[in-house]
């Protein structure tokens, strides 16, 4: 544990900061103290100490409640100074007591499904979509847990003796459905209710102030930023965060530490980032609801950097038409990507769960990045156009009125 950093951590601690104001010093208020500007980055993975009977009582401690040891750190899968301080900064911009990273989106939800089952709580309640991986990995029951698939109607009905957890995505991937968060927390009772929050970011929304417990991100996404950071964390209370230690002691998902300096890196843009993506995603979000060759457009009333829209002709056409925008999976990096959630990211899914659950076939997902809008509006106008060239409709699809259903509520 990093405690000079926590140290001075506790003396704002009174003083609420903006988020902005988070985002860049959260994690980092001993620096100035330690004569450091940059945050050092510890690669250490052992820890020398002379006094065995003092880490013995550390390692008791931290098997008793997983709370963060006192004092020097012992073993790198059991904490690290760098690591830490990316929690601690994440944890307050989510307004959570603490946060636990993870070597991937993936092994943070795994994570939390270990502690459940290991109280004997294994059946879940979620909501479709999820992210293609996450449903995968409910549905295959791969660490034993069960699932109830329902709408957030019917959360309440769904919870059993044995529920141990509720998951929800706001805005889903990849149709960017929302969720009444509150509602969602207030049908959950005593179940901890899971909001994956890798698409709105604490910019946005922060879910534990409506009553999530656990709040998931890839910090792949967003809180990276740059497409060069693979990892997770889980935002929520201290007694849960101290067994999600225990589970990533026990099972080895850790984060690495220069992993963890990239994601501090990586909060102090946040905001501005978000926001400025937000603003290009809501232009093209406008141009393409009113565009004939544009079927729907999904874009949610919070606002975001997602934009997801069903064609009339074929997406995989448009896919290998963009020239600026990169054809990828993944999202939330300073650049744009598209890509065809049936064909990739949903792929695992069943083919009928994923239509059920408002996947369509025709559906594209774009990551708005921070380009200039009018160079993405100008490829994805002509990426557009691929699908009709060479029918010899393209002056009648561009002449044909815009179905009603592509009016959407704009915010900026
Ligand atoms: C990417 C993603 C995940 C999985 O995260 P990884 O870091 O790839 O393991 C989970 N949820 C959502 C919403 C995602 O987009």
């Amino acid at each position: 544990m990093d405690t000079a950093s926590m140290g001075a951590h506790d003396d704002v601690r009174t003083a609420p900061r903006a988020l902005a104001t988070e985002a860049v010093h959260a994690g980092r208020d001993d620096l100035a103290r330690q004569g450091l500007h940059a945050p050092p980055i510890d690669l250490s993975t052992t820890y020398p100490s002379y006094d065995s009977r003092g880490e013995a009582a550390r390692i008791d401690a931290f098997a008793a409640t997983g709370a963060e040891p006192d004092g020097p750190p012992v073993y790198g899968r059991l904490g690290n100074p760098t690591v830490a301080r990316f929690e601690t900064a994440l944890a307050r911009l989510e307004g959570t007591e603490a946060a636990v990273a993870f070597a991937s989106g993936m092994a943070a939800l795994s994570a939390v499904l270990l502690v459940r089952a290991s109280m004997g709580l294994r059946h879940v309640v979620a909501v479709r979509p999820l992210y293609g991986c996450s449903d995968h990995l409910l549905t295959a029951g791969l660490l034993g847990s069960e699932v109830t698939w329902t709408d957030p109607a019917g959360i309440a009905e769904a919870l059993r003796p044995d529920t141990g957890l509720v998951i929800v995505e706001s805005p889903a991937n990849p149709t960017l459905a929302e969720v009444d968060l509150r509602a969602v927390a207030h049908a959950c009772g005593s179940v901890p209710l899971l909001v994956d929050n890798t698409f709105a970011t604490p910019v946005l929304q922060r879910p534990a102030g409506q009553g999530a417990r656990l709040v998931l991100h890839s910090a792949t996404k967003y809180l990276g930023g740059h497409g060069d950071v693979l990892a997770g964390v889980i935002a929520c209370d201290e007694e849960f965060a101290g067994r999600l230690r225990q589970v990533r002691f026990a099972t080895g998902g850790v984060l690495h530490p220069l992993a963890g300096y990239l994601l501090l890196r990586g909060l102090s843009t946040l905001p501005v980032r978000v926001r400025a993506a937000s603003a290009n995603a809501a232009e093209l979000a406008h141009r393409l609801a009113a565009d004939p060759r544009v079927a729907h457009v999904h874009y949610p009333r919070i606002g975001g950097a997602m934009v997801s829209f069903e064609i009339d002709g074929d997406p995989h056409e448009v896919i290998a038409a963009v020239r600026l925008i990169t054809p990828a999976v993944s999202l939330g990096s300073v650049d744009t990507l598209i890509q065809h959630p049936a064909s990739i990211s949903h792929r695992i899914v069943d083919a009928d769960d994923r239509r059920g659950a408002g996947v369509s076939d025709r559906l594209l997902r774009m990551s708005v990045g921070l380009e200039d809008v009018e160079d993405l509006w100008s490829d994805l106008d002509q990426a557009l156009a691929r699908p009709y060239r060479g029918a010899g409709n393209c002056a009648t699809s561009h002449t044909e009125p815009a179905p009603a259903d592509t009016q959407l509520p704009l915010r900026r």
